[in-house]
C-alpha cells in the first residue's frame, strides 16, 4: 500500500504545485481529503511553531504522516514586522491592502527599506521530526507595482532583480521564492527519507 501524506493546507494551489513534485511512491493527500475542515489555530509566535501547530494537530488528530508551512515578510527595519502576523498584519480581515498600507505607515521615517520573504516547513514522517527553510532577500518599495501573485508582491523587488514579485509573475517567482527554495530542500529530505527506508 501507498504510504499517505498529508499536506496540512486548505489551498489547493499549494497542494497542486507541490502534488507533481513529491515522489510517485507517496500519495500526497489534502486536509479536505482527510475530512479535515476545520480551520487550525495558528497561535504560534513564530513561523517554526505555527508550521509545527499544523503538523502536530493532524498526527494528534488523524494519525496521519503530515507537513505543513507557514510563511512571512519580514522587514528588517521593522525588527522582523509583520514576519508570523503577516496575514492579519493590519487586522483580522486578512486584508492585502491595509496590510501593506500598514508596512509603508512604520517604514515612513525609516531610510533602510531591507526585506525578506520566509517560509518554514515542518513535517513529520517515518516517526522523524523536522524543519525546513527558504528565504529570499529584496527591498520594499513605496508604491505597488504589478498585477500577479498576492499578498506583498507588489511591494517587493526580489534581489538581482528590478521587478516586484507582482511584475515578475508566476514563473520566474515559483522559480526563486522562499516558497520554491523551502519545497526543494524540504523534498531532497523526503526522497533521502525514501531511499533510507526502500533499503531497509
Ligand atoms: P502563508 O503562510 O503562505 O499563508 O502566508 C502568510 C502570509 O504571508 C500571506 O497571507 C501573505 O500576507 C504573506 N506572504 C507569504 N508568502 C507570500 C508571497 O509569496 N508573496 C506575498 N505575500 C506573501
Amino acid at each position: 500500500m501507498k504510504q499517505k501524506l498529508i499536506f496540512a493546507t486548505h489551498n489547493p494551489n499549494k497542494i497542486k504545485e507541490i502534488q507533481e513534485l513529491i515522489p510517485p511512491e507517496i500519495d500526497l493527500l489534502s486536509l479536505k481529503d482527510i475530512n479535515c475542515i476545520e480551520d487550525i489555530e495558528e497561535t504560534g509566535t513564530t513561523l517554526e511553531e505555527n508550521a509545527k501547530i499544523k503538523v502536530d494537530y493532524i498526527k494528534n488528530k488523524y494519525g496521519y504522516d503530515c507537513f505543513a508551512d507557514d510563511s512571512g515578510l519580514e522587514v528588517d527595519a521593522l525588527d522582523g514586522a509583520p514576519g508570523v502576523y503577516s496575514a492579519r498584519y493590519a487586522g483580522s480581515e486578512k486584508n492585502n491592502e491595509k496590510n501593506i498600507q500598514k508596512v509603508w505607515e512604520n517604514l515612513f521615517d525609516k531610510e533602510e527599506k531591507n526585506a525578506q520573504f520566509k517560509t518554514v516547513i515542518a513535517a513529520n514522517i517515518n516517526g522523524k521530526e523536522f524543519l525546513c527553510e527558504g528565504k529570499i532577500r529584496g527591498t520594499i518599495i513605496d508604491k505597488k507595482r504589478g498585477t500577479g501573485g498576492f499578498g506583498y508582491d507588489p511591494i517587493f523587488i526580489p534581489e538581482g532583480h528590478s521587478k516586484t514579485f507582482a511584475e515578475l509573475g508566476k514563473e520566474v517567482k515559483n522559480k526563486i521564492s522562499h516558497r520554491a527554495k523551502a519545497f526543494t530542500v524540504f523534498l531532497n529530505n523526503l526522497k533521502q527519507s525514501q531511499r533510507v527506508k526502500i533499503k531497509e
